[in-house]
């Protein structure tokens, strides 16, 4: 049977993550490898990683990010950029060629531009243009020195975590002539921000102290303001070490123009245009997703040297050429392949998650503009009204979604093309997606990322903790953590999607992929769709016993407050989304891998080993899921016996759904006895 031959290659990963027809991506995620490959594992080799401190060793890599365009690459063309449109999907694939190598030198690489985000996100135009055109390496004849930025949300202990709305760091108006703009005293301290060993300005979320300032906000500060711009104390930190890290303190004048968004003055009270949790909730909403591929990168990065070392173990002895022993070393052994198949399933299914929800941001950024052009036009502004203006449009979602997924043919394409004409209405499908994907992607690739990243050193036995481990993945391991804490640690995700995952117009999209992974079991089973489809069934059922179940006190089940039932909830539906994207992939792959000559060329076995790995995960997330299901239903009982029949049919029917699924793993793990890998891992240790 035709197996797996080589390890995927670019024209396999341009299909699968959609960017076959994108040249200036390709040659971006080319700049990002030929530097991870050289500079940042130089930097790692020769021991840049040990020490906390911001060295000149270490600063090369600013040179190295501004002279292979990644520091340019968040800018648009006017600004000194050079793609046009959204650019989620380039910096997320980045992130993940950076990461590959080393996460700390992916962070460095993105700290300016999440200096950037509230200025992109919600600056004015002004404000927009100004920050990133100076971000932005000069060009020859140039005469001007880049600046760069940092970011700072969080402050010293026991304050501000990254979801909290308590800010300690304050604004208050230090003076205001008559017909003049207002100065700002700017008084804020930051606790671990990235990049300002050689930030230029901050972007630092503030309260504000004084009744002349109506709400929170973001304000810009910069290095040449009057008063102290002090980078602060190195964190001693013990991962991401080739990115900066301080502790800086900011008690600085500003012009109130540096307010990010703007801001009128009413009744003699400067009113910002954004809190600046609104800017935030922005802000993340996006960067937090080239962060969850930073982990995945690692799990996939760690499959060639795992079968390296292990094909080279047991080779002593009397082990000649061309014997089992010698060739296969301890992938003789049926354990270390089928885990490391399991490695790299689940690193598979992580890609496909944070790729896709890079994808929907990029279609998102568009149709978010266009929704604020129309509330603004129709002067409904701030967060609340938004939202209840949204509401009113989620019903035509949801009447959008339902017909889309009728077949063609039998459809009303008027009522179509009339709902996706509406703007608000795409905005609406598109949001309640993103409200989900997002947060998914970064509590699952990087919490149960580390997770699987201790399988990876165990399969490298004592080798893996020592510093001659191949592949740097004790750092990559301890490097996990850290993508799981930034930008809001697990607990924020898992409360973002307790929130989110109850939208309506979600559950109706997720009912229709119950549907279409159902055709699909029958059509496509080998990819594991029918465990998806059957864990999504699961899922929703429970949810929806949830509300409406109480504990023997009489307590709603399903309640904010909660987090014994909304976290385990949204970790379940976390481990299902990841497997309905790779299912997506795998899907794609058969579909367009025949029109690319390079990828028809052993097409079978690499589509016959990809779906093993989309099976192989499917059952482990049917199994979570199955699992976090039945102690919702079992756990604050007692409950209805008829209710408990219904839960107990659907459960069978998962653990049904996943039949098959250890035949695909053993194949996985006979694969990668096959499969050829390079001579010599492509970075030097
Ligand atoms: C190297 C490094 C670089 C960083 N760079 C930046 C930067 O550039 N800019 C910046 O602003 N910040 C930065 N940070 C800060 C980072 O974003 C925060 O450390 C992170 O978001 C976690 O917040 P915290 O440390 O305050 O954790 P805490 O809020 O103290 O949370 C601790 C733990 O408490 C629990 N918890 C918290 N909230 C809840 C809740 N609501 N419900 C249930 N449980 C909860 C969770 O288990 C959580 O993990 C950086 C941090 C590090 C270590």
């Amino acid at each position: 049977m035709e197996t797996l031959r080589t390890l995927p290659g670019d024209d396999v990963r341009q299909i699968m993550w959609r960017f076959a027809d994108r040249y200036d991506i390709q040659m971006t995620v080319q700049s990002a490898r030929s530097l991870a490959r050289t500079l940042v594992a130089r930097l790692v080799a020769e021991g840049a990683r040990h020490t906390h401190e911001w060295t000149d060793h270490k600063a090369q890599l600013l040179d190295a990010f501004d002279s292979s365009g990644l520091t340019a690459l968040f800018m648009d063309p006017h600004q000194g950029g050079f793609i046009e449109g959204p650019k989620n999907l380039a910096l997320a694939l980045v992130a993940f060629e950076l990461a590959w190598v080393d996460a700390g030198a992916a962070t460095c690489s993105l700290a300016t531009n999440l200096a950037l985000a509230p200025i992109h996100e919600r600056g004015t135009p002004d404000q927009r243009d100004s920050y990133m055109s100076r971000c932005v390496p000069p060009q020859p004849g140039e005469d001007r020195t880049i600046i760069r930025g940092a970011f700072a949300l969080t402050e010293p202990l026991p304050y501000v975590g990254v979801e909290t709305n308590t800010l300690v760091g304050k604004l208050r108006v230090a003076e205001w002539e008559e017909g003049k703009e207002p100065i700002l005293q700017v008084d804020k301290r930051g606790r671990f921000i990235t990049g300002m060993d050689f930030a230029n300005f901050a972007t630092c979320a503030v309260d504000t102290d004084d009744p002349r300032i109506k709400t929170s906000c973001i304000v810009i500060v910069e290095d040449t303001d009057e008063g102290l711009f002090d980078r602060g104390a190195p964190t001693l930190k013990m991962v991401h070490q080739l990115s900066s890290t301080r502790d800086p303190v900011f008690n600085l004048k500003v012009p109130a123009s540096r307010i990010v968004g703007g801001y009128t003055v009413k009744d003699g009270v400067i009113v910002p245009n954004y809190t600046h949790s609104e800017i935030i909730g922005a802000v993340f909403h996006r960067t937090r997703v080239p962060v969850a591929l930073m982990s995945t990168a690692k799990l996939l990065s760690a499959v060639e040297p795992v079968i390296r070392y292990h094909r080279q173990r047991f080779r002593g002895g009397d082990a000649q050429p061309g014997t089992p022993k010698f060739d296969l070393g301890i992938q003789q052994k049926q354990d270390a392949v089928l885990r490391l198949a399991e490695v790299w399933a689940m690193g598979e299914a992580g890609a496909s998650l944070g790729f896709e929800t890079a994808r929907l941001f990029d279609q998102l950024d568009p149709s978010e503009k266009e929704k604020d052009r129309i509330f603004s036009e129709q002067g409904i502004m701030g967060p609340k009204s938004q939202l209840s203006a949204l509401r009113k449009v989620e019903k035509q979602a949801i009447e959008l979604l339902g017909l889309e997924a009728q077949p063609e043919g039998q459809r009303d394409e008027a009522r179509i093309e009339a709902l996706k004409a509406d703007p608000l209405v795409r905005y609406a499908t598109l949001e309640a997606l993103a409200n989900i994907l997002c947060p998914a992607c970064k509590l699952w690739n990087t919490g149960q990322g580390a997770n699987m990243m201790r399988e990876v050193l165990a399969l490298m036995g004592g080798y893996g903790i020592t510093e001659d481990c191949p592949g740097f993945l004790f750092y990559k391991w301890t490097d996990c953590q850290l993508e799981a804490t930034y930008e809001g640690p697990e607990a924020v995700q898992r409360r973002h999607l307790s929130i989110t995952m109850t939208n309506e117009v979600f559950l109706a999209r997720l009912r229709i992929w119950i549907e279409e992974f159902n055709i699909l079991a029958a059509t496509r089973p080998e990819t594991g769709a029918g465990a998806v489809a059957a864990s999504m069934e699961l899922w929703l059922w429970t949810l929806e016993f949830l509300h409406r179940a109480k504990d023997p006190s009489g307590a709603r089940l399903y309640h904010n407050r909660r987090q014994n039932v909304t976290f385990p909830m949204a970790d379940a539906l976390c481990w299902v989304m990841a497997s309905r994207a790779q299912v997506g992939d795998v899907l794609e792959l058969a579909e367009k891998g025949p029109e690319n000559p390079i990828v028809a060329e052993g097409l079978e076995g690499t589509l016959g080993f990809f779906a093993d790995l989309s099976m192989v995960q499917a059952a482990r997330a049917a199994g979570e899921c199955a699992r976090v299901c039945a102690q919702m239903v079992y756990g604050f009982g007692p409950q209805d016996e008829a209710e408990l029949a219904a839960f107990e049919a659907l459960r069978a029917g998962i653990d049904r759904a996943t039949a098959g699924a250890a035949l695909a793993k053993d194949r996985a793990g006979q694969a990668l006895t096959q499969v050829m890998i390079p001579e010599a891992l492509d970075y030097p240790q």
